[in-house]
């Protein structure tokens, strides 16, 4: 307990947009009932907790701690952002660091927190909570699905690598099986003689060995991979509270949690010219926060674009000096031309969020990366998966094939679409309510339902909250 009588909990967020923001929300809705949190950032990535503190000014503080430095890290880069997706492993094992410092913090804390929720990059800080002598909770930014393949993968290695080519998770419900080059890279790039990659593997160990876990999924899109991960763990300490993104919008203006874009401009032209389509009737492109397709891609998809003859709104990545020579993010001479009033081009950043709410969009074609899943939910769009990399695979196969809410239109890091067959499943798939659209818009309605009062997910976080509650200070 703090001393204003309120439950006090330290929440450590992982750096990296994707699983920032959804931690942000849970701990915005932590503060609405009734909690108290202290957030422990880096420097750098304080600026992102701005809009959440101006809203909780009394019951959310922070804990600034220095970026401990690693060879392999520029110095000033805090954020994945600003070191790319390879990064992971050197941030991970840079963060472990600051074990010693959050122990002096805690030790020398009026009100220490009775309960540690860290992010599952942050999976070494099982062994931290057990030195505080707290329980640790695992926020997932990601779904039940993912959970359950990792805890497979992570004690199961040798199989991952002597099957022919396909991995089976006999252990899992509906026992999926993967092609190797899907298995999650994280795993796939496992090194035993590597101590950095050691740490990884046991910190993802660590999860489903928490007091609890905190999901950024429901109970309708992944009840069964719930119920295998309770099973797993031994006891009911999982809790499925998303769409996070939904309760954030329902409980307060979307940009004062951190989703603000900084071209308000653009974003209105966006705007606009949806304003001007009929419902349904446009096709959204974009590849996350990170993703920038190469060359033979982009031609690909421009041309099933043109093609398609479809409305469409393309984010494309703006990237380096070298990745534009090279052709990533490029678009062919004269697309945007030819395409003009048909289709609109951003280059940068879009405001997704807000494309996907408008009542003109109809599809996403997108390399399902578990925000960009969600946010598609919640707009009741339907899904023209690409899955790339990470945990893609396994978000596409959750939507396409268990929940019938999906296409796959391509597949792989480097996989280039035939543009006549792309051009095809993509008019096929805007024109009239397929089955796939007419689940999405059911499975919108139950994200709905979920978040709503007496739904799943808020039932889920209240539980948590109880329990949270009843803790206290010195037990493990
Ligand atoms: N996003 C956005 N505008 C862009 C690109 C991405 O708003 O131009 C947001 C998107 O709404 C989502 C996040 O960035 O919230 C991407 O997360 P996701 O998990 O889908 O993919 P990642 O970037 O982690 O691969």
């Amino acid at each position: 307990m703090s001393t204003s009588g309120k439950t006090h909990i330290l929440v450590f967020p992982y750096p990296a947009q994707g699983h920032m923001l959804p931690i942000l929300d849970l701990t915005h809705q932590l503060a609405l009932h009734g909690l108290s949190i202290t957030i422990l950032v880096t420097p750098k990535n304080l600026p992102n907790l701005t809009p959440l503190l101006h809203t909780h000014p009394s019951s959310i503080q922070t804990v600034v701690l220095p970026f401990p430095p690693h060879p392999k890290i520029p110095s000033g880069v805090e954020n994945i952002k600003d070191i790319g997706n390879h990064g992971n492993l050197y941030v991970i094992n840079a963060l472990a660091n600051l074990q010693a410092p959050i122990v002096h913090w805690f030790s020398s804390h009026p009100n220490p927190p009775v309960a540690l929720i860290s992010d599952f990059f942050l999976g070494w800080t099982l062994h931290l909570a057990h030195q505080l002598g707290i329980p640790r909770i695992t926020f997932y930014s990601s779904g039940a699905f993912l959970a359950s393949v990792f805890h497979y993968c992570w004690r199961n290695l040798d199989k991952m690598r002597s099957s022919s080519g396909i991995v089976h998770f006999p252990d899992l419900p509906r026992s999926p099986s993967f092609k190797q080059d899907q298995v999650p890279s994280v795993v796939r790039c496992h090194k035993e003689s590597d101590p950095e990659s050691e740490l990884l593997r046991n910190s993802m160990l660590a999860n489903t060995e928490s007091w609890g876990c905190v999901f950024n999924s429901s109970e309708d899109l992944e009840a069964e991979y719930f119920a295998h991960l309770r099973a797993k763990m031994g006891h009911s300490r999982v809790y499925a509270v998303g769409p996070l993104s939904l309760t954030a919008a329902e409980a307060a203006d979307d940009s004062s949690l951190g989703r603000a874009n900084p071209n308000k401009d653009s974003d209105a032209n966006v705007m606009t010219w949806l304003d001007g389509c009929p419902d349904g009737s446009v096709l959204y492109v974009c590849f996350g926060s990170q993703k920038l397709p190469n060359r033979q891609q982009m031609e690909a998809l421009a041309s099933g674009l043109e093609r398609s003859r479809v409305r469409f709104v393309w984010a494309v990545k703006t990237g380096s000096a070298q990745q534009v020579k090279d052709g990533y993010g490029v678009l062919p001479d004269g697309f945007e031309e030819r395409v003009g009033g048909r289709g609109l081009v951003i280059k940068g950043w879009a405001p997704q969020v807000l494309i996907l709410g408008h009542k003109a969009v109809g599809g996403f074609v997108s390399h399902c990366g578990w925000n960009s899943v969600l946010e598609a939910i919640v707009a009741g769009v339907l899904i023209l998966g690409w899955p790339m990399e990470a945990d893609q695979f396994v978000n596409a196969k959750l939507l396409a094939e268990d929940m019938g809410v999906a296409v796959k239109v391509c597949e792989g890091d480097n996989a280039v679409p035939d543009p006549a067959e792309l051009g095809k499943v993509i008019s096929e798939s805007m024109t009239g309510e397929t089955p796939e659209k007419v689940r999405a818009k059911e499975l919108r309605d139950k994200a709905f339902a979920a978040v709503g009062s007496g739904g799943s997910s808020s039932k889920h976080l209240d539980e948590l909250v109880k329990e949270l509650g009843q803790l206290k200070a010195g037990r493990k």
